[in-house]
């Protein structure tokens, strides 16, 4: 896979504002909120998008979860939390780096836009 927008951003070539780090993830603020808290955790393994996943991927996409759940009861967000993962273009995905939205802060609609 090609270098990425977040790969900069783990390699701290490009500024973010980030919520927590360990060995296989960081967490920071999406430079475009959605919601009064909207954080992205990013595998630091490279996968450009969840369907290129496979099974040796299960602890990873299991961590980012709870990686997301962490970070949730660290902030206090009592109201509950939505995470969003766009899979491909039509799905809205725009960096072709699997990651996993936390939007938090506001009420959300269902279905999704
Ligand atoms: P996607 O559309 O691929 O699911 O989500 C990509 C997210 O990355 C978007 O919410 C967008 O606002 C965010 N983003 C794009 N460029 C940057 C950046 O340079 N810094 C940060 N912190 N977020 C970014």
């Amino acid at each position: 896979m090609s270098d990425t927008l977040f790969m900069k951003i783990i390699r701290r070539e490009i500024p973010a504002t980030i919520v927590f780090e360990d060995d296989l993830c960081l967490a920071f603020r999406d430079v475009n909120p959605q919601a009064p808290t909207h954080i992205l955790v990013v595998p630091k393994q490279p996968v450009a998008m969840l369907s290129d996943a496979n099974s040796e991927h299960g602890p990873l996409l299991g961590h980012l979860l709870l990686t997301a759940n962490r970070i949730a009861a660290q902030l206090g967000l009592k109201d509950g939390y939505r995470l969003v993962i766009n899979n491909g273009a039509a799905a809205g995905q725009t960096v072709f780096h699997l990651h996993v939205h936390l939007l938090a802060g506001r009420s959300f609609s269902w279905p999704p836009g």
